[in-house]
């Protein structure tokens, strides 16, 4: 039998793996060592040398586009196409498995899944059946504690009440939406997963045909598994079944969401006949690119260790760009995507990463501008956002009180009280006169048409609209959109929600408010805001790039996990922003952020781009972070600082103390702390100085409107 297309271009411990005929596989190894390679190969392997059937194969990989791509590679290995494989993430093969014995599981046979914002909805219905205040129990707290609660494999009726109030009315929510989820057949995300582990462990005989089918189970990136999907792999795999299982304990990044590295530890302890091996030659990256990744991992503490190296060569060094801001960074990625391209590269082969989905709108914005498409990968632009959705559609009420879109939108978001049957009332009265639905609320607010509750929180909400409305004339445009955010109770709503998901949506929103602030208006004898509102609709006009365009990639580093790049940009590497701030004072949560950086770092094949931005307006305000403590961790001989000639001509000095440095200002006249005086701006301190010569700046920082940056030479400010 020909084997050498399955062997080939495997070095000795893949071969090793790829063909063990121990029952359990462990391989443990950095990145871009071929772990998934090791999966595909050994899938085909025993396809076609141990003659199994690919019916017999179950194999979970992260995403679905990593299931597509398996699939591909392992066609393409074996020449032909294979059907009966189950391949797919632990949510999609828990729909299926779900699908397939919905009787068994007690759902409806066309139960629907809940997605995040189903959820919450029926989360707060649950909530306010039961009288229970939302100021004082957030509904989206209530969701992140049941959806922890079963990532953990617990129903209602396994938890055992301590005393704490709290968590006796979080348990009444759950035991209540338990209820009602069942009622109306309906799933959320993590009750998949739960529900195909019942499944499991209720039914004996369903398992036994699984574990009598599959008998080969592989999972990639097992160091980000939960409890639930391990202990659901654990009752498939039963006695007989072999599992590989391929990860890397510096890659685990999702423990914020419940997963567990401890589950390679437990894995070796349940599974004593494993087979384990290491991969450590890396085929992905120059070793520049390594060297980094090395340097920045090393420095955590909690680490299995392993070592990696690679023998293909130096390659080019890592350029590290310091940009004046956040503007000067996404022209320079732009700049540089564009000769990339002009050199005949392909755009797909480039991606641009970042902590911080907020950080994705400048980027947007300059890849417009620069013609490049460009496509978010598991994510959504920024004016498609939810967040940013709503607070645009106050704006446009507030003004326009006629929009009905805007107004169905929001009448009701964040809650007030206004349900279904009220606006329904709305839209029929507004149908029947033919008027907009602000109209038609007036008229049932005067006339009285509604229960007194109904009516009083509808006035509430004109009030409201109304009452913003009305500082139009008076307001800069950021400051409109500050009310926008701020008094209708947006960004209090996402504030309250746990975890990272309510934490990006506030940075989101706070993000819109910088844009209003850096936007200038085309016309300006006319309202801003129109202008504002006009432009953010051509931009979202545009549209994501087609499939089969040439595009960038955009995504956040979490979503970047086991994908490679030609070219890499990480963009934002400075402290506060990555490290995230939320993460500095917790060591558990920062040795996550640094095993972020090594995800990233690792994505990269031939060049890699760090880049930061020595001001930055992000999430509506001012900040100067100095270079995140990660590139200060990486050798400086890997390093190649890049200074666009008139820009910076100082050093960035990345490899300093981590304060802010700056020029003396020595030649200018003036000092740092000193306090001066602007003929518009009033009375400010300095802060900086940035450059020399005829382009110096200097930052101020204001009394009146806040920092600025300005060109010293035309400023004109006065010492005082
Ligand atoms: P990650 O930890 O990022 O998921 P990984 O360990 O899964 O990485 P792979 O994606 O399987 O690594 O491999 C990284 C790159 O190296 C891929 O482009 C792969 O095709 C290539 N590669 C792996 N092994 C070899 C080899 N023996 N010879 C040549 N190229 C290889
Ligand atoms: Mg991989």
């Amino acid at each position: 039998m020909d084997v050498t297309s399955i062997l080939d271009k495997l070095n000795a411990a893949q071969e090793e793996a790829v063909t063990s005929d121990r029952q359990h596989l462990l391989v443990l190894a950095g990145a871009g060592s071929g772990k998934t390679r090791v999966l595909v190969h050994r899938i085909a392997w025993k396809i076609q040398v141990d003659n199994i059937s690919p019916y017999s194969i179950l194999a979970v990989t992260f995403t679905n586009k990593a299931a597509r791509e398996m699939r591909e590679r392992i066609d393409e290995l074996m020449g032909m196409s294979l059907r009966g494989m189950w391949v797919g993430t632990f949510h999609g093969l828990a729909h299926r498995l779900l699908k397939a014995h919905w009787k068994d599981v007690k759902l409806p046979e066309n139960f629907q899944i809940l997605d995040s914002d189903d959820q919450l909805r029926l989360v707060k219905r649950v909530m306010r059946s039961m009288d229970l205040d939302e100021q004082r129990w957030p509904p989206k707290q209530a969701q992140w504690w049941i959806n922890g609660q079963k990532d953990e494999g617990l129903r209602a009726a396994h938890i055992q009440e301590t005393g704490d109030p709290h968590m006796a009315t979080m348990l009444r929510i759950y035991r209540e939406y338990e209820e009602v989820c069942n009622r109306l057949g309906v799933i959320d995300f993590a009750e998949l997963l739960l529900r195909a582990l019942e499944l499991w462990r209720d039914h004996p005989a369903v398992l036994d045909h699984y574990q009598q089918r599959f008998q080969h189970i592989l999972v990639d990136e097992f160091q980000d598994t939960n409890a639930v999907q391990y202990a659901w792999l654990r009752l498939l795999a039963g006695k007989v079944s072999g599992v590989t299982a391929v990860g890397d304990d510096d890659q685990s990044i999702y423990g914020w969401r419940g997963a567990k590295v401890e589950n390679i530890l437990h894995y070796e302890r349940n599974y004593p006949d494993t087979h384990t091996v290491k991969l450590e030659q890396n085929y992905r990256s120059t070793s520049n690119i390594l060297t980094a990744a090395n340097a920045v991992i090393s420095k955590n503490a909690e680490r299995m260790g392993k070592s990696l190296w690679t023998d293909s060569g130096e390659g080019e060094p890592i350029a590290l760009y310091a940009a004046f801001n956040e503007h000067d960074e996404a022209r320079y990625i732009a700049d540089r995507l564009q000769s990339w391209v002009n050199q005949g590269n392909l755009r797909e082969d480039s991606a641009i990463l970042y902590r911080s989905n907020a950080q994705s709108r400048v980027l947007e914005a300059a890849l417009l501008q620069a013609d490049i498409p460009y496509r978010i990968y598991g994510g959504q632009r920024f004016y498609e956002r939810l967040e940013i959705k709503n607070a645009l559609s106050y704006l446009r009420m507030m003004m326009n009180c006629h929009d009905d879109v805007a107004f169905e939108r929001v009448v009701n978001v964040p809650p007030r009280g206004i349900g279904d049957r009220t606006v329904e009332t709305i839209r029929a009265l507004a149908r029947e006169d033919q008027i907009s639905m602000w109209r038609a609320s007036e008229k049932i607010v005067t006339e009285k048409r509604m229960p007194g509750r109904a009516i009083n929180a509808v006035a509430v909400f004109l009030e409201l609209i109304n009452e913003m409305s009305g500082q139009l004339e008076e307001l800069e445009l950021y400051e409109q959109a500050e009310n926008a955010i701020q008094r209708s109770g947006l960004i209090e709503m996402h504030k309250r929600e746990k975890g990272e998901r309510g934490q990006a949506r506030v940075e989101n929103l706070e993000e819109l408010v910088g844009a209003c602030r850096n936007f200038e208006a085309e016309d300006k004898d006319l309202p801003i805001l129109p202008q504002f509102l006009d432009q953010v609709a051509l931009d979202s006009g545009d549209g994501q790039a087609d499939e089969d365009q040439d595009a960038v990639q955009l995504m956040t580093l979490h979503s970047a996990k086991g994908l490679e790049f030609p070219l890499v940009f990480i963009a934002g590497v400075e402290e506060n922003l990555f490290p995230h701030k939320m993460s500095l004072d917790e060591p558990g949560r920062l040795e996550e952020e640094r095993r972020l950086a090594y995800v990233g770092i690792t994505r990269a094949m031939q060049k890699l781009y760090l880049t930061f931005a020595e001001s930055r307006s992000i999430y509506g305000t001012e900040s100067f972070n100095s270079v995140s403590r990660f590139v200060r961790d990486i050798p400086k001989d890997v390093i190649e600082e890049v200074r666009l000639q008139n820009t910076i001509s100082r050093p960035t000095s990345y490899a300093g103390s981590g304060s802010m440095h700056s020029d003396s200002g020595d030649e200018t006249g003036f000092s740092l702390g000193q306090g001066v005086n602007h003929q518009v701006y009033g009375e400010g301190v300095i802060l900086n100085f940035e450059g020399n010569g005829p382009r110096a700046r200097v930052h101020v920082r204001f009394a009146e409107v806040g920092t600025k940056i300005l060109i010293l030479a035309s400023a004109n400010l006065m010492a005082l």
